[in-house]
Parts: structure tokens; C-alpha cells; sequence
């Protein structure tokens, strides 16, 4: 079966449901148990809801894992996978990673004795190098955020294999429709299902999943122990989410590469950042690995100046922050998604003043070019007024 039939057939394995093809929201917080010699398959709906178990499920059978888990958002999904972690423990992590995940990583975990260190996952040797024997796990995000940095996932999880250590994905820029982390030899897949999975800026959720038994029943014991849990309606929203995946993801990828190109012919533009280009260097490491390029694309203008004229002249994307939505959304990175870090390591990242990044929607592409191109002129004439 090819993985767009899957995404619209996925058949949950508990529960016919009376034969619903939506799996029915259950608003359940507690579950009758009919006979203290049998309880029921359900007790209290933290250790496990349906509903929710049939998007855990769902997920887990699309990333080819052996379990899933839904989580309140990316982050407590993120944070319950550092909880695998103990005190003394460090993780290696993408030197630009996403914000939240630098903020959870650099300011929560370190009170508890638990400490990330960055490194260019993009150079093996750097990873080899960074490895002590504190490091436990190497988290990765390929293509990183913003810079769209391309990561060799097979080679890294072979690395961390051979000196015992977890590979965990942060696979949400490509959704399991265009890159699969586990079968490249990772060991965890974790998701903020608020951008592709869920798909229209209306719920916010996490998903892990994971490669193995022993694995999944430590996330278990954590989703259980520490209870950041996704609520049924939202499992719900997520699970329909993921029926339209394969259309959604194909329009994202059809219109970026459009508008990619474009913005590397234009003269306002300085750099586009799309592994989709031929002359992106991770171009063909992502064409081996993932199935497709995505829908996100960051690209820098000359001057601090010319960023804000050209916001402010947009008029069909909308500024905000979050991403993979059928709406386009641009960001500002500097003063948004990544303003807690350190302007410092901030500009190490390669998240400047003047870069901006398009989440690209499913509108028609012509519409969002012929948007930026009435912005661009905006800023032509400005540059000549004030030459
Ligand atoms: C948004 C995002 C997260 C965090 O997810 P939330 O659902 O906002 O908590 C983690 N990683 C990446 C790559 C993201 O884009």
C-alpha cells in the first residue's frame, strides 16, 4: 500500500467504534470498571483515552515504530523525552536548534543535573568529537530551523549506536510522509503536531514515537508519571489532520519550490535557504533521505531597515510565529521564534536581523509572488528615495 493510501486508511487496531470511520471523540475522564476481577481496558483517561490511543497508534504505525505516544504540545512531548535522561546525563544537540527546545534544554533541564551541549550535526566528526562519556542521547533536527541545515540521520544514528547512545529526530519539518527517522536507524521520532500534522493553526500537540518494547515502556511509565498528556478532542482534530497529509504536503512542497526560486532570482533577496535548490549544500543528502524537500523556506534581505518595509507592505501571509499551517505564515525569527536565545548564539545559528522565513501554505503560489513582488517594489523605491 503506498504511504498517501495509508495516511487516508490507517485503521486504528483497538476499537471498531461501532464501525465509525472517524474514530469517536471519547470526553471521558474515568472509565466504569464492571468487575474488580476484570477491569476494563481503560481506567483513567491520563494513563489512556481511546481516542488518543488511536492517534498513538496511527502515528506509530506511520513512522514504521513500535509505539506512540500524544503529548500536550511539541514541547512536553520533547521535555518527556529528556526525562529518559538522569542527572549528570548530557545530551548532544543541532547547534540551531528550534528555540524552545534551546530554552528547555539550557535553562529547565540544567536544574536537574541534565545538560544539552550544541554541535554541527552536519559534520560527523564534530559529533565523534563533542561525545564524552556523560552523553547519553544526540537530538537532531533535519532541516534545522532556520537555516535549513540537512543532517545525515543514518550516519548519525550509526554513531551514536556504536558508543550507546539515543538518536532522537525532531521529524516535524517533514512529517513521516517525507522522512521516516526510524527506518534510517534512529531511535525516537518526536513531533510538534501543531504545524503539518494538525495542518490549520487550530490545535496544539506532541508526538513521540519510538523503535523499541524497552523504549516504550519507559515513555509509558513517563506520559503516565509526569502527565503531559493530549486531550481527546485535540487527538481527535490530529488524527483527521493526518488523513489530508499527503494532498496538503504535496501542495507545500509544489508552491515552495516555486517560490524558492523565485526569491533566489530576486535582486532585493541576498540568500534563500531551500534544500529543494540544487545549490543548497544539503540538497542531495536530503533527495537520498527524505522523500521530499517541505514547504519551509528562510531567506535574508540587506538591512534590518528593508525587512521591516517589506512586513510591513505584505499583505497575504500572515506574521506570526508557528509554521506547516494551509495558510502561509512568515516569520521573523530574530524578534520572534528565536528571541530567547542569546543574541550571541542567535547569530551563531545563523538567525540574523535581516533573515525572515515562509512557512508556505496551499493557496496558489502565483498569489503569495504576486504579494511579495508589490513588498519588493515597496523597498525598491525606498533604497532609491533614500540613496
Ligand atoms: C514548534 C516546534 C516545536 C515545539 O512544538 P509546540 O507544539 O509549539 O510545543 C518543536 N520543534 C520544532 C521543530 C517546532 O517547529
Amino acid at each position: 500500500m503506498s504511504f498517501g493510501t495509508k495516511l487516508v486508511q490507517a485503521k486504528p487496531s483497538s476499537g471498531r467504534h461501532h464501525g465509525a470511520l472517524s474514530t469517536p471523540i471519547y470526553q471521558a475522564s474515568t472509565f466504569h470498571q464492571f468487575s474488580l476481577s476484570e477491569p476494563g481496558k481503560f481506567d483513567y483517561s491520563r494513563s489512556g483515552n481511546p481516542t488518543r490511543e488511536a492517534l498513538e497508534q496511527t502515528i506509530a504505525e506511520l513512522e514504521g515504530g513500535y509505539a506512540g505516544f500524544a503529548f500536550s504540545s511539541g514541547m512536553a512531548a520533547i521535555s518527556s523525552v529528556f526525562c529518559l535522561l538522569s542527572a549528570g546525563d548530557e545530551v548532544l544537540l543541532s547547534d540551531d536548534i528550534y528555540g524552545g527546545t534551546y530554552r528547555a534544554i539550557t535553562k529547565l533541564f540544567p536544574r536537574f543535573g541534565i545538560r544539552g551541549k550544541f554541535v554541527d550535526t552536519t559534520n560527523t566528526e564534530a559529533v565523534r568529537a563533542a561525545i564524552t562519556s556523560a552523553t547519553r542521547a544526540i537530538f537532531l533536527e533535519s532541516p534545522s530551523n532556520p537555516q535549513m541545515n540537512i543532517t545525515d540521520i543514518e550516519e548519525a544514528s550509526r554513531i551514536a549506536k556504536q558508543r550507546g547512545l539515543l538518536t532522537i529526530v525532531d521529524n516535524t519539518f517533514m512529517t513521516p510522509y517525507l522522512q521516516r527517522p526510524l527506518e534510517l536507524g534512529a531511535d525516537i521520532v518526536v513531533h510538534s503536531a501543531t504545524k503539518y500534522i494538525g495542518g490549520h493553526s487550530d490545535v496544539v500537540g506532541g508526538l513521540v514515537v519510538v523503535a523499541s518494547q524497552e523504549i516504550s515502556d519507559e515513555i509509558g511509565f513517563i506520559q503516565n508519571a509526569f502527565g503531559a498528556i493530549l486531550g481527546p478532542q485535540d487527538s481527535w482534530l490530529l488524527l483527521r489532520g493526518l488523513k489530508t497529509l499527503k494532498v496538503r504536503m504535496d501542495q507545500h512542497e509544489k508552491n515552495a519550490r516555486q517560490i524558492a526560486s523565485w526569491l533566489a532570482s530576486r535582486s532585493e533577496v541576498e540568500a534563500v535557504y531551500y534544500p529543494g535548490l540544487p545549490e543548497h549544500p544539503g540538497h542531495e543528502l536530503a533527495l537520498k533521505q527524505a522523500k521530499g524537500f517541505g514547504g519551509m523556506i528562510s531567506f535574508t534581505l540587506g538591512s534590518v531597515e528593508q525587512v521591516e518595509q517589506f512586513l510591513h507592505n505584505l499583505t497575504l501571509p500572515a506574521l506570526a510565529v508557528s509554521l506547516g499551517a494551509v495558510e502561509s505564515i512568515i516569520t521573523y525569527p530574530a524578534r520572534m521564534s528565536h528571541a530567547s536565545i542569546p543574541e550571541e548564539q542567535r547569530k551563531q545559528m545563523g538567525v540574523t536581523d535581516t533573515l525572515l522565513r515562509i512557512s508556505v501554505g496551499i493557496e496558489d503560489a502565483e498569489d503569495v509572488i504576486r504579494d511579495f513582488e508589490q513588498a519588493f517594489r515597496w523597498i525598491d523605491s525606498k533604497v532609491s528615495h533614500t540613496i
